[in-house]
């Protein structure tokens, strides 16, 4: 699918491009450490399993705002990195390696299962018109690059252990400050550890126990073993953007910890000081998506019905259907995922295909109309102010309403709001969004001949027929849609 925007010209006057910073708490003017580049480092998955379409918020919410700064003119430069080592089960350093625990359950190496799950997350980027980031860091390319920066803070900031080399985060200064949940007790977290000097001191080399062999473990100052899981950010994070780089990124999860222990492994690489001033963190600005929620509470792989991008997709839902469901909502809040409310913004997005349609083919043409400049001026300053996503949907939805209107410039304003939002209007065909879910047994064919024989029945008043026909098509699974406003006549259940 494309990864390619079309027609985003930067804004010649843009609204000033404000951001929501976790660290200062507060909405910031973006200003980039280099001018003209936006450097982003965005968290990526550990592929010890499938993605939820709770992670996959993440990647939607990283790739809008990447959207948003080429839009806005900066060059883009976005590194996701990809964790195929070192993930424990337990953030409080304690279980197994999640890669190595997948790996002996299902039978297959590390490395097997690094690769299947990290194609199975690359297709789902794509099938959410996600644009592939500049460059995909593995972890476990940069080994050598993590003990050099080990290295260089073991002395000051880190002690030893029969289990691995451990940071303590007494040695930076405001320890956890990017955390919410922040008390003396370091976060109030377990000690799963025994002998740490800190409840909140974490392994930045994991040594691999005396008389065991891993899959995936480098010898190093500290004996045989592997990374721990925050020192490969902060290493792949320096490695492709360079201290400080302007924007990183995670879901909230990681505000809690995983980004706190980043942030402290950077201050003291760079031995800098005092987190008043967010530079020293290793980035200026630190963003977080809200959840994704379902009923019960947080999504979780574990838990009940596994929901990911293929289920959606075989019970017929649209990937790109989700994709607007989540810029429906403000990144920061919280999501609550629906079956209904998918079914919403499937309707919602086939309505806008329908609407793009009668211009998708004219060849774009610069804007000069008020009317169309005025909404892009509008579109640019709520996308600006911290991607309010969902204010720019409607005005998306007033640019495709417009009558009277030159269609060549129409179709060049649709093409920029689309070119942030990422939806592909442009690309999607009205065909593309009818998806069989896979359980369905009824095919097309027999759908569209059942209701052309309908059709004649209600013509010639038969309405037993009708009714018959009508009753036989919903046990198969089809709802017939009489009088769809959209057009679509029918549309198989799930
Ligand atoms: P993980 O593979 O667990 O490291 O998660 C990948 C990304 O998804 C991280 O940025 C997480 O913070 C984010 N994430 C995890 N669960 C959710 C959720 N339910 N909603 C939104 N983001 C999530
Ligand atoms: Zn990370």
């Amino acid at each position: 699918m494309g990864a390619v925007m079309t027609d985003t010209p930067a804004p010649a006057s843009g609204a000033p491009l404000r951001l929501f910073n976790s660290l200062t708490r507060q909405l910031e003017p973006f200003a980039p450490v280099h001018p003209g580049e936006a450097r982003v480092y965005s968290c990526g998955p550990t592929v010890y399993n499938y993605q939820h379409i709770g992670n996959m918020r993440a990647y939607v919410f990283a790739d809008t705002l990447g959207r948003t700064l080429s839009f806005k003119g900066y060059d883009l430069r976005h590194v996701i990195n990809i964790t195929d080592v070192g993930h424990l089960t337990s953030d409080a350093d304690a279980g197994d390696d999640k890669m190595e625990k997948a790996a002996t359950s299902l039978g297959k190496s590390a490395r097997e299962i690094a690769d299947f799950y990290t194609d199975e997350f690359k297709r789902d980027l794509q099938w959410l018109n996600v644009r592939d980031p500049v460059k995909w860091t593995v972890a476990t390319q940069y080994v050598p690059q993590m003990i050099e920066f080990a290295k260089a803070i073991a002395d000051k900031h880190c002690y030893e252990l029969d289990s691995g080399l451990y940071f303590d985060v007494s040695t930076v200064p405001d320890y956890g400050r990017l955390a919410r949940a922040v008390t003396d007790e370091g976060e109030g977290r377990i000690e799963e550890v025994a002998s740490k000097r800190h409840a909140a001191d974490f392994a930045i080399w994991r040594k691999t126990p005396p008389g065991e062999t891993r899959q995936m473990e480098w010898d190093s100052p500290w004996g045989m073993g592997a990374p721990g899981w925050h020192l490969e950010c902060s290493v792949m994070g320096e490695e492709e953007l360079g201290f400080p780089f302007d924007i990183h990124t995670g879901g909230i999860d990681h505000r809690e910890i995983h980004h706190p222990n980043e942030i402290a492994q950077n201050q003291a690489y760079r031995g800098a000081g005092s987190l008043d001033c967010a530079e020293h963190s290793g980035a200026r600005m630190w963003m977080h998506n809200n959840f994704l929620i379902d009923r019960g509470g947080k999504m979780s792989k574990s838990a009940g019905e596994f929901l990911r991008l293929q289920l959606l997709y075989d019970r017929g839902y649209h990937p790109l259907a989700y994709r607007l469901m989540c810029l429906q909502a403000h990144y920061r809040s919280e999501l609550e995922f629906s079956w209904e409310g998918l079914g919403a913004a499937l309707t919602r997005l086939k309505r806008l295909v329908m609407g793009v349609a009668p211009v998708r083919d004219i060849p774009a043409a610069a804007v000069e109309d008020r009317r169309l400049t005025d909404l892009l001026d509008k579109f640019d300053a709520a996308i600006s102010d911290d991607l309010n996503t969902s204010v720019a949907l409607t005005l998306l939805e007033d640019v495709i309403a417009m009558k009277r209107i030159d269609a060549a410039q129409k179709r060049a304003a649709i093409g920029t709001i689309d070119g942030v939002l990422g939806i592909s209007l442009l690309d999607v065909l009205r065909g593309d969004l009818r998806i069989r879910p896979k359980a369905a047994a009824i095919t097309d064919e027999e759908i569209e001949t059942a209701l052309a024989r309908r059709k004649e029945a209600r013509a010639a008043k038969d309405f037993a027929t009708s009714d018959k026909l009508r009753d036989e098509l919903i046990a198969a699974g089809v709802e017939v849609m009489d009088g769809d406003p959209l057009g679509w006549d029918w549309r198989l259940e799930n």
